[in-house]
């Protein structure tokens, strides 16, 4: 079990790292490929304290080995879920789980959009990943909303294992069904299925954990950058404006050591 586990490879997760790290607790952090933080896409930054006109990616390259340098551990993949519990956190990617003491969200600028139906039924028919949930659905109809560039693949390999898979890539969509789910509805017709994988590039936070507080598309946070959810901070873009590198490196630094507080005070 880690200490801390952190969402995200932009600045706010790379300082929550580096802090966490320079207080002696293990850190875990997990991302998506590095180009899909914004900090990787910016060409020139002349604003950050220090280093004007340095590109995005050797800023990103710069902090991650830094992270690294400290002693952080790195995983890559989606992040598709997260459970809480009195000790903790686990967190799934692909086919993954790790735990933590604690959790910090540095997703960057979410999507929040939710079909209608989708958060009712998440685990009774709606999945986030082929890769772990597909063999429950082998051998019957699934339907695939395929809104990331990895999409046509998942969808391929539920193919691979039997599934009988209705690939879309409209956004018109309605999860139907009272208990699991019955159909789905693509741009009004109906599809009847067993399962929907709906494959976005990012998850919305309120998919990943249902009780986060999210407001104007920003994970509520209060002072220390705690959310509502016991163990769980968020720092950075995710949690409101300016959309800026260094706000959202000291950010990460305060929801770091609000983490380690909050870890140190259920060890005594
Ligand atoms: C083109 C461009 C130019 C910019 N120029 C400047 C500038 O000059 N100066 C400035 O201060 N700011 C600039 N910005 C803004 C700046 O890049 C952001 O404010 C900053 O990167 C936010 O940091 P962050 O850590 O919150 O999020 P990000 O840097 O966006 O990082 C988010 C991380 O979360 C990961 N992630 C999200 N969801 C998941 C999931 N479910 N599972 C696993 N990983 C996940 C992503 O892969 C990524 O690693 C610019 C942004 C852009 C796009």
């Amino acid at each position: 079990m880690y200490d801390i586990i952190i969402i995200g490879a932009g600045p706010a997760g790379l300082s929550a790292a580096i802090t966490a790290r320079s207080r002696g607790k293990s850190a875990l952090v997990i991302s998506g490929p590095c180009a899909d933080s914004g900090l990787y896409k910016a060409p020139v930054i002349d604003n950050y304290p220090g280093l004007p006109g340095i590109s995005g990616a050797e800023l990103s390259d710069r902090l991650a080995k830094h992270a690294e340098d400290a002693g952080a551990v790195f995983a890559s993949g989606k992040v598709t879920s997260v459970l809480t519990s009195d000790g903790g956190v686990s967190v799934g990617f692909g086919s993954e789980f790790e735990s933590g003491r604690a959790l910090i969200l540095a997703l960057g600028i979410v999507q929040t959009q939710v079909f209608p139906g989708e958060a009712e039924l998440l685990g009774r028919g709606v999945s986030y990943c082929a890769t772990c949930d597909g063999m429950l659905y082998r051998k019957r109809k699934v339907v695939v909303v395929a809104l990331a560039p990895d999409a046509h693949a998942e969808a391929e390999y539920l193919r691979s294992i039997g599934c009988e898979v209705t690939e879309v890539t409209s956004t018109k969509i309605k999860i139907l069904g009272d208990t699991n789910v019955t159909a789905v509805e693509i741009d009004g017709a109906a599809v009847p299925c067993d399962g929907v994988f709906i494959l976005r590039k990012s998850i919305a936070p309120a998919a990943l954990l249902a009780d986060l507080d999210i407001r104007d598309g920003h994970l509520v946070v209060d002072e220390n950058f705690a959310t509502a959810v016991p163990a769980v901070f968020a720092s950075g873009d995710c949690v409101g404006k300016p959309y800026q590198i260094a706000k959202a490196v000291g950010e990460g630094q305060r929801a770091a050591f609000s983490a380690i507080e909050y870890i140190d005070k259920g060890a005594d």
